[in-house]
């Protein structure tokens, strides 16, 4: 092979020749930041080179950004955690300088996306030394107006999420959809701004869509909805003491209410317990890590709040809350709202759900027998106490309207057969209407809990024919009504495990029905059917609250009055609603309801059962 041989210099010439051609060094997202982003005066806190050890936990969801294998990003952060800047503006900077394409920025409205061109884009493109030939900023000519940037490779495009119009651009391959919680549900009668804006994506194999918000209401909030969709990623860092990675959560958030802001703010270790101050929880930011809910899933999602985020401070966070606080103790959650959405980056869900006693004792009606017309199906639930048993007799029509038959307790020693048989006879008896008709019951719960389970399932057991029915009850929002029945059990006899907060939420949302007709619930005035004063401070006993455990909202009922302690009245209806849910007559459904558990399950189970009888 022939050599040739060049002198030194020519070499050195070729070299520099090259290197203008070479490929740019392989950059992540944060690393082009580092590199080449600086920050505006006007735009930002802090002014000059961009440095992303400022803000550590946006290292990885801007580096998922940066992706070629990662098609959706998703972040439901806080206020104050350098959206704008770290997520927006320095993606916007890689794609235009670094890998071309055409870019789509949305933002709530037209008008939010004008100031967001000139207030936050404008002057990065200024400052930025390698953004700033690409824009021709000089003349106004139609490449660079406040709405479009054309640059070598690719152009960027401001919308509105509003002007659905202004959607139908030419294909994106990189959507920047930012506050997507401000957006409108639909853009005029052109459908879903989002998916209008992600159909133009189409055409890329390698699109990416970049979701950012902080949330609003949990009914209405898309960031939360992309967020459960995603791989659900929690920034934790080292506990200073124990070095135990965590997410910071409200909870573990130790100050003084009464005295603030003396005594100042401290966090506690979800592991070792210990109290340490800001400065040294925080400093623990750079070893900071991102951990997965389900890490096997596409779609990177994020959430930050603000007590983790090194750009801004907890005195300010601890302020805020004790504001908020106090207003919500009188009712009002305006400013609660607020601080669950900008503080801990988390959606907002209104408190308390509640019934008042009064206002179910004024419906009270005398019906003309003792069975209204209405009536097609009577059930029943037994609560056992130590001493007696409560039991619901209640009749059901069409779209399950419900009515109030009667309120009966018996009285004995539940180690004695008397009792029981009192029980047994009271079940037995039938129920009169007007015409004569005499209707008896066609299925029964009866509380296994407490202190005689085994007697319960026997009694239950040897009246199977009669569709009596042992339950057990188990809490938590998300355990189903009814699931099919075992005989695990010393009786060997069935045994329905019923969800009683899933039924509480039920004959809640059936209580408040205030139009008769269905799911409305009416109630006897006759003075023997027993719904007294008594009986319906029972039924409202409890109210749904929310609570904040781990940064997480967590649901449960509660006495309203801890002096109020009796609640039976609420679990004897929702035990009667569970018998007819069990036996599920046809023709009372609601048009258009589902029935609170899978239709198969049901099938099996009801197939099974009249093949024993
Ligand atoms: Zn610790």
């Amino acid at each position: 092979m022939a050599m040739i041989h060049l002198e030194p210099q020519t070499l050195e010439m070729f070299s520099r020749a090259l290197d203008g051609l070479k490929p740019p060094p392989n950059l992540s997202l944060s690393q082009w930041a580092d590199k080449y982003r600086k920050l505006s005066a006007e735009a930002s806190a802090s002014q000059g080179q961009w440095n992303t050890d400022a803000a550590p936990f946006q290292r990885e969801i801007m580096d998922a950004i940066g992706d070629v294998h990662i098609r959706k990003v998703v972040a439901m952060m806080c206020a104050q955690a350098g959206k704008t800047e770290g997520l927006i503006l320095n993606t916007i900077g890689f794609y235009m300088s670094y890998h071309p394409a055409s870019i789509m920025v949305m933002q709530p409205t037209v008008n939010l996306g004008e100031s967001f061109s000139k207030d936050r884009l404008t002057p990065m493109l200024r400052d930025t030394p390698a953004l700033r030939g690409l824009v021709n900023t000089k003349s106004r000519y139609s490449g660079n107006t406040i709405s479009k940037k054309n640059f070598p490779g690719g152009m960027l495009v401001i919308v509105g999420a509003n002007a659905p119009t202004d959607l139908r651009s030419r294909p994106i391959k990189v959507l920047l959809a930012d506050e997507v919680d401000a957006y409108k549900a639909s853009a005029g009668k052109e459908g879903d701004p989002v998916m209008l804006a992600e159909e133009r994506q189409t055409t890329f194999w390698d699109y990416k869509t970049v979701m950012v918000s902080t949330p609003t209401t949990k009914a209405a909030s898309r960031i939360l909805d992309e967020f459960n969709n995603s791989t659900q990623e929690e920034w934790t860092v080292p506990c200073p003491n124990c070095g135990f990675y965590q997410p910071f959560v409200w909870d573990n958030m130790v100050f003084d209410k009464e005295k603030w802001p003396d005594g100042g703010v401290q966090y506690r270790c979800a592991e070792c317990g210990c109290l340490d101050n800001e400065y040294r929880w925080k400093k623990g930011s750079v070893k900071g890590k991102w951990v997965a809910e389900h890490p096997e899933r596409s779609v990177r999602g994020f959430h930050m709040n603000k007590m983790g985020s090194t750009l801004c401070g907890w005195d300010e966070i601890v302020t805020k809350f004790i504001a908020a606080d106090l207003d919500a103790a009188r009712g009002d959650y305006e400013k609660m709202q607020v601080f669950v959405n900008t503080n801990l980056g988390l959606p907002w869900e209104e408190p308390g759900e509640t019934m008042e006693s009064a206002a179910l004792i004024d419906r009270r009606e005398y019906y003309e027998a003792e069975v209204p017309d209405g009536v097609i199906y009577l059930t029943a639930g037994v609560d056992t106490q130590d001493n007696r048993f409560e039991i619901e007799v209640v009749g059901w029509g069409i779209g399950k309207e419900s009515w109030g038959i009667r309120y009966q307790r018996i009285y004995g020693d539940l180690k004695r057969g008397q009792i029981w048989a009192d029980l047994d006879e009271f079940l037995s008896q039938t129920w009169k209407k007007k015409d004569g008709t005499e209707l008896s019951l066609r299925s029964v719960c009866m509380d296994s809990g407490g202190h005689f389970p085994d007697q319960v399932i026997r009694f239950c057991k040897e009246r199977e024919d009669r569709h009596i029915w042992a339950i057990k009850g188990r809490g938590g929002m998300d355990v189903p009504y009814i699931r099919n029945p075992t005989k695990n059990n010393r009786v060997k006899g069935e045994l329905f495990t019923l969800g009683v907060d899933t039924g509480k939420n039920m004959v809640l949302a059936r209580l408040k029905v205030l139009i008769k007709g269905p799911n409305y619930c009416h109630f006897p005035a006759a003075e023997d059917a027993g719904y007294n004063e008594n009986y319906f401070k029972m039924l409202t006993a409890e109210h749904k609250v929310t609570r904040w455990k781990g940064g997480r909202k967590v649901e449960r009922w509660e006495l309203k009055d801890p002096a109020q302690k009796r609640n039976e009245a609420f679990d004897v209806r929702n035990y009667a609603t569970a018998a007819l849910e069990i036996s599920n007559p046809q023709g009372l459904e609601v048009p258009g309801e589902d029935a609170p558990r899978p239709a198969k399950q049901q099938h099996q189970y009801r197939r099974r059962r009249s093949g024993g009888i």
